[in-house]
């Protein structure tokens, strides 16, 4: 089984600073014993062949990915493509979904509250969502956000999927996924495709809920705004990108079938694994 994590955040990021970069993070999953990861950055689609090919040598595959803002809304998007740029609303995420049929898209901490909760636009975009994420920031007792998107996924035959979000190092090992699939990304697209997966999650202690949500708050809000103000300033400081691009397309080309081309339409017995969703979280932005 591969130990994976898909909701990732690094301070490469512009939207935030955090206390890690993504060398620091690849040597903390490690730690954890984590098979595959995708650093999902705030509508920037962060890929470099540095990081890609630093986390090859740690045996760990690394994902495009990125977590996009549409109509307000998060959305991880994995097997992400430079085409992400152009998505602006559901309808263009639908379009992107058609074309791009290799990608796994799921709705990030879908009923939290903030302006980020989706309300009915989950239920009436479902189509556009592989799956729904469980968020790992929730306890048993008393903060519990997950609830409602556990019964959509459950009445509408989604997959959960179990996410850190992560922001802090104390969030990676709280809740992840458990592939069933072989180690290249052709199958683990696959396999996550066909919802061949375990969710490991479980609530926060008091502890832990109280040591995250003061982490990621100091960390997150105050100097990310700053920063913000700094891209603002020196826009040119982003175009890396460029650079991710060509890494994009190269792991597609290596990848063939992980990315352009289609997946078959029905898979044999596509019988999925049970749904494990232990207790939803809920996660921070
Ligand atoms: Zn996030
Ligand atoms: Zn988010």
């Amino acid at each position: 089984m591969l130990k994976c994590s898909l909701h990732i955040h690094t301070t490469e990021e512009p939207y935030h600073v955090l206390f890690y970069n993504a060398h620091e993070l690849i040597d903390e999953a490690k730690k954890h014993n984590f098979d595959v990861l995708a650093f999902t950055s705030h509508d920037f689609l962060f890929f470099p062949k540095e990081i890609t090919d630093y986390a090859t040598k740690k045996d760990i595959i690394l994902l495009p990915g990125i977590e996009k803002k549409i109509e307000k809304k998060h959305v991880v998007i994995i097997n992400a493509t430079p085409e992400t740029e152009n998505i602006n609303n559901f309808k263009d995420l639908q379009n992107y979904k058609t074309k791009n049929p290799n990608t796994f898209i799921f709705a990030a901490h879908p009923y939290y509250p903030g302006s980020t909760n989706y309300k009915n636009l989950l239920k009436e975009n479902l189509k556009s969502f592989d799956a729904i994420e469980l968020c790992h920031y929730y306890t048993k007792n008393f903060f519990n956000y997950n609830k409602k998107a556990e019964q959509l996924a459950k009445k509408e035959g989604k997959h959960m999927i179990a996410t850190s979000d992560v922001h802090i190092f104390d969030q990676l090992n709280k809740s992840y996924i458990l592939l069933n699939c072989e180690k290249n990304p052709q199958q683990i697209l696959k396999a996550l495709k066909k919802g061949n997966y375990q969710n490991i999650s479980n609530p926060l202690s008091p502890f832990d809920f109280f040591k995250i949500s003061m982490g990621v708050l100091v960390i997150t809000q105050i100097p990310s705004h700053i920063k913000q103000i700094y891209y603002r300033m020196f826009p040119k400081r982003r175009k890396k990108g460029i650079i991710y691009r060509e890494n994009i397309a190269n792991f597609a080309k290596q990848n063939r079938g992980a990315t352009s081309s289609k997946i078959p339409k029905k898979t044999k017995n596509a019988k999925l694994p049970a749904r494990n969703q232990k207790k939803g979280p809920k996660k921070p932005r």
